[in-house]
C-alpha cells in the first residue's frame, strides 16, 4: 500500500492541501471502484450510520431498560437488578445457539471456530461433537440461531449468556419452566420494548450529548454532496420526532452552554426524508405500505396519493396541497421505495448510492434486489486497521518465519521421500538378489 505521496509504508498521510496528518482510523480504504460521476442520489441510514451511539452510555441504556423488564414484568428474581453490562466483551457477527444456550464465532463458510456456553468456553470435543458432526450442515438461521448483526444486539447477547450462566448455577431461580431458548425469547422481548416504549429514546432526547459522538465532520459531507447536485435522502426506521432530535444533534451548532434547540434547519440538506421506514421490507416494490407526509411542525401525519399531496377532508385550501410541493424537503412515514424513486425522480436504481450499518437492514436486499449501489459503514474496522498497522513489524516477522518454516518442512519432506525411495531400491535388490540365489538353487536341485 502506498501513501498519498506514494512511499510505500509511511503510515502519515497527509491531506491534498499538504501537511495535515490523517490518523490511520480514518484514512479510506476501498475494496472496489465505484464512478460517482453515475450517482444521481445518495441516501443514508440514521442509527449507527450518521449517528454513532457511545455503547458504554447508550448499549448500558438498553441492558439496564431490558432487566428492568425481564425483573417487573416477566417474573425473573430481582438480584439481575445489581448485574453490570461490559460493553466491549460481544461483538457483530456472533451467533446465539438458543436452544444449547451457546455463543458461536464461524467462520465465512460456517465451520464454527469457537463456542461458548455462556462464558465458558467450549472444549475442541464438545464443539466439534456438537457441531462439526451432522450429516447435514446446520444453516444457524432463525428460528434455532439468532445472528448478532447490529450493535444494538450487543446487551442482548450479553445478557442472553449471563442467563445461561445464572440458570446453570441456579436452576430454581429462574422462572419455571423458563429453558434457554425461553429465556432468548423474553430477553428478546424486553430489548424490543425498550425500543419501542420510549424506555431508550426519552433518555436520548434529554441528553442526546451524552448517548451519540459529535461528528463535526457530517454537516460539511452534506453540503458538499448538496453543492455537487446530487439529490440526498434519508431512510430510517426511526420515527419522525426522534429523528428529529437526532438529527438536530448531529448538524445543529451547539450554544455555549452546550444546549440544543431543535429546529428543522437540518432539512435543508434532504430533499426526501423517510421515517418509519420498516426496511428492509421497504426495499421490496410490492410491498404496498402506505406513504405518508408527515408535518415536522406538529409530527401530524396526512394521506397522501402515492407521495402526492392529498387535500385533507375538512380543509379545502389548495394551499395544503401546494405547501407540500413547495418544500424544499419533504418529509414521509411508511412507503416503499417506488415512492423514494418517484419522488426523486430516479430513473434508474443503480444512481442510487445508500450508506447503512445493517447488512441485512440496509444493504443486502437493497444492493442484490434493487441494484443500488451500497456502503456498509463497519465501525469495528476502525480498530481492526489500527491493529494491522500498530503490529505490522511483527505480521512481516511472522510472515518470513512462515515462509522459514515452509522451506524448511520442504526440505524434510525432500529427505524422507528420499530416504524411503532408497528403502525401496534397497528392498528391490534385496528381493532381486534373493530371486537369483532361490534360481540359482532351483538350478542346482537344492530343495532346502
Ligand atoms: P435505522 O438504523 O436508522 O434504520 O433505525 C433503527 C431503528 O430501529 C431505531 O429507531 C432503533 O431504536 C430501532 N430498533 C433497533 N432494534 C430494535 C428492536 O429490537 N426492536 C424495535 N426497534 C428496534
Ligand atoms: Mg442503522
Amino acid at each position: 500500500m502506498a501513501n498519498s505521496n506514494g512511499v510505500e509504508g509511511l503510515h502519515v498521510w497527509s491531506s491534498p492541501e499538504g501537511g495535515c496528518k490523517i490518523d490511520i482510523g480514518k484514512q479510506i480504504f476501498c475494496n472496489r471502484s465505484l464512478n460517482m460521476k453515475n450517482i444521481l442520489a445518495v441516501g443514508f441510514d440514521m442509527d449507527y450510520t450518521l449517528a454513532q451511539y457511545k455503547p458504554e452510555t447508550f448499549e448500558s441504556l438498553a441492558y439496564e431498560g431490558t432487566i428492568r423488564k425481564l425483573v417487573y414484568d416477566l417474573c425473573y428474581p430481582p438480584e439481575l437488578l445489581e448485574w453490570t453490562f461490559d460493553p466491549k466483551y460481544m461483538v457483530r457477527g456472533l451467533v446465539l445457539d438458543k436452544k444449547r444456550g451457546n455463543i458461536l464465532k464461524m467462520d465465512r463458510h460456517k465451520y464454527v471456530k469457537v463456542a461458548y456456553h455462556g462464558f465458558r468456553e467450549l472444549s475442541k470435543e464438545d464443539k466439534v461433537g456438537t457441531y462439526g458432526n451432522t450429516l447435514i450442515r446446520d444453516s444457524f438461521d432463525e428460528p434455532d440461531y439468532a445472528l448478532i448483526d447490529t450493535l444494538f444486539s450487543l446487551a442482548e447477547a450479553y445478557l442472553f449468556a449471563q442467563l445461561v450462566d445464572y440458570k446453570d448455577n441456579n436452576p430454581g431461580k429462574v422462572p419455571e419452566g423458563a429453558d434457554y431458548s425461553h429465556m432468548y425469547k423474553d430477553v428478546r422481548a424486553a430489548v424490543d420494548l425498550c425500543h419501542r416504549d420510549g424506555t431508550l429514546k426519552q433518555m436520548v432526547a434529554k441528553d442526546p450529548k451524552r448517548y451519540i459522538n459529535e461528528d463535526t465532520s457530517i454537516v460539511p459531507m452534506f453540503k458538499m454532496l448538496r453543492a455537487s447536485g446530487r439529490s440526498t435522502f434519508l431512510v430510517t426506521n426511526s420515527l419522525w420526532d426522534y429523528t428529529n432530535i437526532v438529527m438536530n444533534f448531529l448538524c445543529a451548532s451547539h450554544a455555549l452552554d452546550g444546549s440544543l434547540s431543535c429546529n428543522f434547519d437540518w432539512l435543508q440538506y434532504f430533499d426526501v426524508v423517510v421515517t418509519g421506514s420498516a426496511k428492509p421490507g421497504f426495499f421490496h416494490e410490492e410491498n404496498r405500505a402506505n406513504i405518508f407526509e408527515v408535518e415536522p411542525e406538529s409530527g401530524m401525519l396526512l394521506n397522501t396519493d402515492n407521495g402526492t399531496p392529498m387535500p385533507q377532508v375538512g380543509s379545502t385550501s389548495p394551499e395544503v396541497l401546494l405547501k407540500g410541493l413547495n418544500k424544499s424537503c419533504r418529509v414521509f412515514q411508511g412507503g416503499n421505495v417506488a415512492h423514494l424513486h418517484k419522488l426523486l425522480s430516479i430513473e434508474s436504481s443503480s444512481q442510487v448510492l445508500y450508506v447503512g450499518d445493517h447488512i441485512y437492514g440496509d444493504i443486502l436486499r437493497s444492493k442484490k434486489v434493487l441494484g443500488w449501489r451500497t456502503m456498509l459503514v463497519v465501525p469495528e474496522l476502525e480498530r481492526e486497521v489500527k491493529l494491522l498497522w500498530e503490529l505490522r513489524d511483527m505480521r512481516k516477522q511472522l510472515r518470513l518465519l512462515r515462509d522459514e518454516r515452509d522451506l524448511v518442512e520442504d526440505q524434510i519432506h525432500h529427505l524422507k521421500w528420499s530416504l524411503n525411495l532408497k528403502g525401496i531400491k534397497h528392498d528391490l535388490l534385496i528381493n532381486k538378489l534373493n530371486g537369483s540365489v532361490i534360481k540359482s538353487s532351483i538350478r542346482s536341485g537344492d530343495n532346502s
